[in-house]
């Protein structure tokens, strides 16, 4: 670790945006990369809790100032553009995918808390600018793709809401001090009843739980939130009550691109290792790679991984247009078929090593196959485009005669 001290003690308060986007590309080539093998497969038990292996790490990306890329400079941030943040994520899916989740989930609740009053900006981005993590909560038992099926309660009384119920799945448990939870503020269940509400760590009543271990991603802490009479100060209630969702689901547009970009790292990464071996490995008195098969299988791998980035570009190019939620579906759904598609391809050419549990192409699959889950998996990614393609070409389809 002596030369990660070098690296940020050559930083200092009046360092550029870009001299904290370079320390944080040295710090991810020179020790992110060499550590994920050996620290994932030492994860074993999931806990939600960050992991002792990690913890120097991760401190590390907190000095590279990697918490404040998400906040505006007004709230003690650096807000590094739209394309900085992709690239960053293909960075992390390039060396870590786990790692790159917690800052995707860190930076969809600064999105949320940005469409909070001024006050709440006040009160929170600066923390999530420099120390604290933020986490989004949505998902619960009988509340996954459908989210108006959320069942978690906040009532109001007085100027406070009393919450009760529980989250599954929730990135960041444990590791975050803020929580953007969805809540239901109606009886009635429905889309039209929930609210976004902020819920700091350390609330009485507010408890974390461990969930059974998961395959992959095993960096990424992934817990169930407890809520048992938990008193939230209405204050902490983000943007107009009962319209949680609509902000929810604005936010999550932009999560889908940067899960797309942790899936072209990713799929670059388990690109080149399988490249390296097939290189390498000789039988029948030859490379793998001079059979034919096998260099159109890594040739299909290699038109997957850029068609992705291409779409992940194309998305880029589309925020802030009314095309952009479909644009980052359409990437986020591509970007993940394409990184499946490379990962079970690399594991059969891998041969036998590649079914070794703790291998790292066996670890790279297993991450590869979680980016199914975020931001919606495959199916909803196809709900949303199905319903933006008829807001697009229905009128056109009507007057086509
Ligand atoms: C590693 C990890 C991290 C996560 N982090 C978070 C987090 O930070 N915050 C959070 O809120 N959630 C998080 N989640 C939860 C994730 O968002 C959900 O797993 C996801 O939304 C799917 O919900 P589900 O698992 O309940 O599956 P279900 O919704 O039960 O779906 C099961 C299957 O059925 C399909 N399906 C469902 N409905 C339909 C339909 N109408 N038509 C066609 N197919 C359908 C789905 O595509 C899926 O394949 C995380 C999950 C994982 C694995």
């Amino acid at each position: 670790m002596e030369n990660l001290a070098r690296i940020l003690d050559s930083f200092h308060p009046g360092s550029t945006q870009s001299e904290y986007i370079g320390s944080l590309m040295r710090i991810v080539r020179e020790f992110v990369i060499p550590s994920y093998p050996v620290l994932e497969a030492r994860i074993e038990n999931n806990k939600a809790q960050f992991s002792e292996g990690w913890e120097g790490l991760f401190l590390a990306l907190k000095d590279a100032r990697i918490l404040a890329y998400f906040v505006p400079t007004q709230y003690g941030g650096l807000k590094a553009s739209e394309q900085d943040i992709y690239v960053m994520m293909e960075l992390f899916g390039y060396s870590s995918p786990g790692l790159g989740v917690i800052f995707v989930s860190h930076g969809r609740a600064i999105d949320l808390i940005l469409h909070g009053t001024e006050e709440q900006k006040q009160r929170f981005l600066p923390r999530l600018a420099h120390s604290e993590i933020g986490a989004i909560a949505m998902t619960e038992e009988k509340a996954g793709s459908d989210a108006s099926a959320i069942g978690l309660m906040a009532k109001r009384d007085g100027d406070r809401f009393v919450l009760n119920g529980e989250k599954v799945f929730i990135s960041n448990s444990g590791l975050a001090q803020i929580y953007t939870i969805l809540a239901r503020t109606k009886e009635e269940k429905g889309p039209r009843s929930l609210s976004t509400l902020v819920v700091e760590h350390g609330l009485e009543g507010f408890s974390i739980k461990d969930l059974p271990k998961k395959e992959g991603l095993r960096v990424l802490p992934t817990g169930r939130l407890v809520f048992r009479n938990t008193k939230v100060p209405s204050l902490n209630l983000v943007g107009e009550e009962e319209r949680g969702l609509l902000l929810a689901l604005d936010v999550i547009d932009r999560g889908r691109i940067h899960i797309a970009g942790i899936c072209c790292g990713l799929s670059y990464r388990i690109f080149r290792e399988i490249y390296r071996f097939a290189y390498r490995r000789r039988q029948f008195d030859h490379p793998l790679t001079s059979s034919q098969d096998i260099s159109f299988q890594i040739a299909d791998m290699y038109c997957q991984m850029n068609a992705a980035r291409g779409l992940c570009f194309h998305a880029l190019n589309q925020v802030g247009t009314p095309n952009y939620r479909l644009s980052s579906s359409q990437a986020k759904l591509f970007a993940t078929r394409a990184v499946m598609d490379v990962a079970s391809r690399a594991q059969v050419l891998m041969g036998g090593r590649g079914y070794l549990r703790n291998s790292l192409i066996n670890q790279l699959c297993a991450d590869a196959r979680g980016m199914e889950y975020l931001e919606g998996t495959s199916n909803v990614q196809k709900m949303i485009m199905g319903r933006e393609l008829f807001r697009i070409y229905h009128k056109e389809a009507n007057n086509l005669g």
